[in-house]
């Protein structure tokens, strides 16, 4: 399949700064990331898109490699040629790399260090996603979670041989893993690296498979893992468990397990970043006289004052009572919308009462006072 070129991808020019490209990939990103589009296939293969061109010009040998030999660059791309010189990047290669910014190199650094020996194969990243209350947020938690994962084979200890044989080394690239062709071009001579096509970078072969798990050296299992989640995490944030995921084949290194946060709906609260909304509804009464009303926050109940004589829409605070920072000290603060409730029935006496009520000076209307509709003129520039 015929690859975008990398700058249309992300909307800029050849010569765009690396700010450029870091700015054009933020904002595509976050337009295209998968907790925005829910279930939207489009807006994740745009994502990982954007994310694959942004981890090839955002490095400066990778993006002159590419200004130079285009997408057949391939083997200078980040999983160091591991499939023939296609560049692979999978939605949590986008992910990771989303969140952790410049965390890039890193990613497929691991393989490349491995290079000089037998380059072996890293296990696949995992995701999953924990959906949590506001109150576990509130306190952390810790999460038991089951993952079917890839695991190294208990019969051969992963090494994908038979019991009483052992693999042999690979005479295709005498061990290395890899193999070296030299192409001569016009801009000179371009040494390409390609992972062995025997081995698959092994750099070993096993002529007596393992029964159990035929010479993968890794088999399917169900894992209990326990997730600590720290308190003040937030919905679209992720844990990183490192080592967590598949297992690489014969022993290779594991992927991570991505744990991806949501958050469960509240029955009374809505969440601002730290702080915690609480819509309190109240009688005319209760505002005209002032009360003591309970209410609930994420750590129980707490009685809330009103002064007599609030007006509806006013925001009353709670110092403390909302969410810890997630990097920092102190708690938000649960914030209280206080809502007017406004019968649709009186009763006769109660209708008699109000009546009564609007005898008195205090309650008199004031939209017929003298003056009042040039006031209302003037606010609105008329
Ligand atoms: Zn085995
Ligand atoms: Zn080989």
């Amino acid at each position: 399949m015929a690859k975008r070129d990398y700058y249309e991808i992300l909307g800029v020019e050849r010569g765009a700064s690396q700010d450029e490209v870091k700015k054009a990939y933020r904002k595509l990103a976050m337009q295209y990331h998968p907790d925005k589009n829910k279930g939207d296939a489009a807006a994740e293969e745009k994502f990982k898109e954007v994310g694959e061109a942004y981890a090839v010009l955002s490095d400066q040998q990778k993006r002159a490699q590419y200004d130079r030999f285009g997408h057949t660059a391939g083997s200078a791309g980040p999983r160091g040629g591991q499939q023939g010189g296609s560049f692979e990047f999978d939605l949590s290669d986008a992910l990771r790399q989303f969140m952790e910014g410049g965390m890039f190199g890193d990613i497929f650094g691991q393989q490349q260090r491995g290079g000089r020996g037998s380059a072996r194969v890293r296990g696949n990243d995992l995701q999953l996603k924990l959906s949590l209350t506001l109150e576990e947020i509130s306190d952390g938690v810790r999460n038991t979670i089951r993952v079917k994962r890839r695991r190294p084979c208990q019969s051969c200890g992963g090494k994908g041989a038979a019991a009483g044989s052992a693999p042999q080394e690979c005479p295709t690239c005498r061990g290395q893993g890899q193999v070296r062709q030299v192409s001569r071009t016009i801009l000179g001579q371009f040494v390409n690296i390609q992972t062995c096509p025997q081995c698959h970078g092994d750099g070993k072969i096993i002529s007596n498979p393992c029964k159990t798990c035929e010479g993968e050296g890794r088999t399917r299992v169900e894992d209990t893992i326990h997730v600590d989640v720290p308190a003040g995490v937030a919905a679209g944030q992720y844990l990183t468990l490192r080592g967590e995921g598949h297992s690489g084949p014969r022993n290779g290194p594991a992927g991570d397990l991505i744990v991806l946060i949501e958050e469960k709906e509240h029955e009374y609260f809505e969440r601002d970043g730290d702080n915690i909304i609480y819509k309190l509804t109240v009688s005319v009464p209760q505002l005209l006289l002032g009360a003591t009303l309970e209410v609930p926050t994420l750590s129980g109940k707490a009685q809330l004052k009103l002064e007599p004589g609030m007006s509806p829409g006013k925001m009353l605070r709670m110092r403390g009572k909302g969410l810890p920072a997630l990097n920092g000290y102190g708690r938000g603060d649960q914030l209280v919308e206080i809502e007017l409730h406004v019968p649709k029935k009186l009763s006769a006496a109660e209708r008699a009462a109000i009546e009564k009520l609007m005898e008195s000076e205090n309650f008199k209307v004031q939209t017929n006072e003298k003056g009042f509709f040039e006031r209302v003129r003037e606010a609105f520039g008329q």
